[in-house]
């Protein structure tokens, strides 16, 4: 772990040039705007190492996926999020010398992203092998307001030397993926046009056929006087267009290049061409300074309701911010197409986009931080894809309308193609139930149910009660061959939380059901949808009567599946540190057999349901479970931070905390090249809403329970909450609770009821409780 970030609470702050970190910045400095988004990668060349990324959201390739030894159900891809045409391309000559980080001589450098507006800029002097010195500003962005624009400005000083100057502008298509195999490339060419008002490149994907164009301008300002562009300086080559500017520089002079993008995509609209080049020229009538604003403007506002923050420890306040910004950056909830990719428009890894991250992690952040359609637009995307679910679970030999969603999807085909994953790791169905129930449980209201969640939710009970099978030894129906969210265990019988997450799923959709019956028309077309018979309905409620539960009473524990005793029981701190993480060192046959848990199992159940559980059930099951999780997936801190806060493990709930909102600054999980956990992101957010303001709704009430940690002077967070803004502040005496929009309502602190209204706001006191 590298740490060589400065701390800052709005900032992130790179001050000094180190081509050894330049593709964990890349990943670190990224943006995005909801439809596209880049890694922080150079305007300008560079021949260093580098992760080249820009990504366009829903833009995917079905890679193939032929496997050694094919089992039936297998999906026919794996889906691959597509590096996509580079528009910011720039090539910087001054007498022939190319500007390229990794050639000539840096002599300072700083490189910003600023959260608060979201911008990336770059500050640095450089000396070319010739001793030509210049210093340049770059500041860029991609358009939150106006999500199809890009824009950057470019500004040269040069502080020694005279000559020539070249400077070529540029999209590139003829981009690749790292992980592509055999470098296969990915999209085809299908047009371009070079004239003074733009370039324009349009691109085809290799069988999913998404068009994708941009259309770019760049204005070259010579001292303010425009370098006017000759017709002669187009440059076109294979799935590259481009034009070049070339005139004379002497020493003070400034150089500014503005360069403006504008997307279009066949996601979006047929006419690619028109689009692209309306939508650039509107924007080059706004000019740079008033998309900037626009867009600055604009992130203020998310933040007016998404921010938190944390006062007397700076790395931790800046971690959150991080989380938050990479979160909207990665999802804005525009189109129900869409969704959150666990490592959003950072990297490739994780190819394909949707987890279930999206509805176990993401969906609380969404729901209090933005305005009610996102969250909606997440379970619209579900609704959406329930045909390809029912197919899916066809595949695998189910029927009568069954549903298992996929593991990793694009489209709502499955794509993820390892046996132990794909056919067992299908406790993410449980996710997208729960994910309903956490939605209508949030905004009190049920329209979602009568809106295609009642749908879903028989799709999923119908799966369960299938995937069960009565044991004549145990009396119970048990559910065997699966994955719990621990990926260190495969094929296990009866995985608790799997068991417990299905029969609360078929209790749930009968509820539903019979709630809906109340609506004679509604329950009349969906029962002609459905065909829902009583006795099926009966059949539900029996296998959750009967579930089987593996427990041990002499521990007073769950027992993560059936034969989890029987593991060697050790605490991951007689782990060799030089071998942690374990994934990295150990073969996976040895993991398997080990009791190491490599994210919230039991945990993750008891986090969902807590109100299902006393806290001495809790606290037994996290201290036996959490001193044999390696937190190897970066899903895992986030849970039990909040468990260990609502046990009153002040100190465990910091450590993880940290772990969790600084996992990529700090690359506790030494990758943060490759990527950033965006889905965990949101988990981090969670620790400190819902772990240190111990924030939940139940019974329609919104509940806190307040737990400073001691680095802490102060926290606080806003929630949107059923048409309203609340703002939370806790310090070393108390938590407030503010009404700053919305009508009046009872909220409780810590088991006190208070009644908040704009005049008045909560007052908790916590020292006559220390
Ligand atoms: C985790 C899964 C998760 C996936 C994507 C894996 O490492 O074990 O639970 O869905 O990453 O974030």
């Amino acid at each position: 772990m590298k740490k060589y970030l400065k701390e800052h609470e709005w900032l992130i702050i790179e001050d000094q040039f180190s081509a050894e970190m330049h593709e964990s910045s890349e990943s670190i400095f990224s943006i995005g705007n909801g439809k596209m988004g880049m890694r922080a990668n150079f305007e300008e060349s560079y021949s260093g190492k580098s992760l080249q990324g820009t990504y366009i959201a829903g833009v995917y390739y079905p890679d193939k996926t032929r496997v050694g030894w094919w089992k039936n159900g297998y999906p026919e891809y794996f889906a691959k999020v597509l590096n996509a045409p580079n528009w910011m391309g720039l090539t910087i000559e001054f007498n022939s010398q190319v500007l390229d980080l990794n050639i000539g001589k840096v002599k300072s450098f700083e490189r910003v992203l600023d959260m608060f507006n979201g911008t990336l800029s770059r500050k640095f002097i450089y000396i070319f092998p010739n001793g030509e010195e210049i210093k340049v500003d770059v500041l860029r962005f991609l358009s939150i307001k106006q999500d199809e624009i890009g824009a950057y400005q470019y500004k040269i000083e040069v502080l020694k030397g005279k000559g020539e100057i070249k400077i070529t502008s540029f999209i590139d298509g003829d981009v690749k993926n790292k992980d592509s195999n055999y470098d296969e490339k990915f999209w085809d060419y299908l047009s371009h046009e070079i004239n003074p008002s733009y370039t324009y490149l349009e691109q085809k994907t290799k069988k999913t056929e998404f068009k994708v164009a941009f259309a770019v301008f760049e204005e070259i300002k010579l001292n303010q006087l425009k370098i006017e562009w000759d017709f002669k300086n187009g440059i076109e080559k294979e799935k590259w267009a481009g034009k070049s500017y070339d005139f004379s520089f002497v020493e003070g002079d400034i150089i500014e290049i503005t360069k403006t993008a504008s997307l279009a995509c066949s996601l979006y609209g047929s006419n690619l061409k028109s689009d692209a080049v309306n939508n650039l020229n509107n924007a080059l009538k706004k000019g740079f300074n008033q998309l900037l604003t626009e867009h600055k403007d604009e992130w203020n506002q998310k933040w007016k309701y998404c921010d938190i923050r944390i006062e007397g420890d700076v790395p931790a306040q800046q971690g959150i911010r991080f989380n938050i910004f990479q979160l909207n950056c990665t999802y804005t909830g525009k189109d129900p197409r869409l969704n959150i990719g666990p490592k959003g428009f950072t990297g490739e890894k994780y190819g394909g986009s949707t987890y279930w991250d999206t509805e176990a992690y993401c969906l609380p952040f969404y729901l209090s931080t933005a305005e009610p359609k996102v969250s909606w637009q997440l379970l619209e995307y579900r609704y959406k894809q329930l045909d390809k679910a029912i197919e899916n679970a066809q595949k695998l030999g189910f029927n009568n309308g069954a549903a298992l969603y996929p593991m990793v999807t694009m489209n709502g085909e499955e794509c993820h193609n390892e046996w132990e994953i794909t056919f067992e790791e299908i406790h993410r169905n449980g996710a997208i139930a729960f994910a309903i129930y956490n939605h209508a449980n949030y905004t009190g209201n049920d329209q979602w149910i009568y809106s295609g969640g009642l749908e879903v939710l028989t799709g999923i009970a119908r799966f369960w009660a299938q995937r069960v099978n009565w044991s004549g030894d145990k009396k119970k129906y048990v559910i065997l061959g699966v994955t719990g969210p621990n990926e260190y265990e495969n094929n296990v019988n009866n995985n608790w939380y799997t068991n417990y997450i299905a029969a609360w799923c078929l209790n749930y959709a009968l509820k539903c059901v019979q709630i809906s019956q109340g609506d004679k028309e509604f329950y009349q077309n969906f029962q002609a949808k459905t065909q829902i018979s009583e006795s099926e309905l009966d059949f539900w409620k029996m296998v959750a009567d009967e579930m089987y539960y593996p427990e041990s009473h002499e521990l007073g524990v769950f027992l993560q599946q059936d034969s989890y005793l029987d593991k060697e029981l050790l605490n991951a701190d007689q782990l060799n540190p030089a071998e942690r993480p374990i994934n990295q060192h150990w073969s996976w046959d040895r993991i398997l057999r080990s009791c190491f848990i490599k994210q919230a199992d039991v945990l993750q159940g008891l986090y969902f349901f807590n109100d299902h559980f006393d806290i001495e059930t809790i606290k037994r099951n996290f201290d036996f479970y959490e001193p044999k999780t390696v937190h190897e997936s970066s899903l895992s801190p986030c849970v039990h931070v909040v468990l260990a806060a609502q046990l009153g493990y002040q100190e465990k709930a910091y450590e993880l905390y940290l772990r969790t909102s600084r996992l990529d600054l700090d690359d506790y999980n030494k990758e943060v090249h490759e990527g950033l956990h965006i889905t965990s992101m949101a988990g981090t957010w969670m620790a400190v809403v819902q772990g240190f303001g111990g924030m939940k709704v139940k019974n329609n009430m919104l509940q806190f329970k307040p737990s400073l940690p001691k680095n802490w002077t102060s926290f606080s967070f806003k929630i949107r909450f059923r048409d309203r803004l609340i703002e939370i502040i806790t310090n070393k005496d108390s938590m407030k609770a503010y009404l700053l929009e919305g009508e009046a309502l009872d909220i409780e602190i810590d088991h006190q009821l208070f009644q908040l209204d704009k005049e008045k706001p909560a007052l908790f006191s916590l020292l006559q409780n220390a």
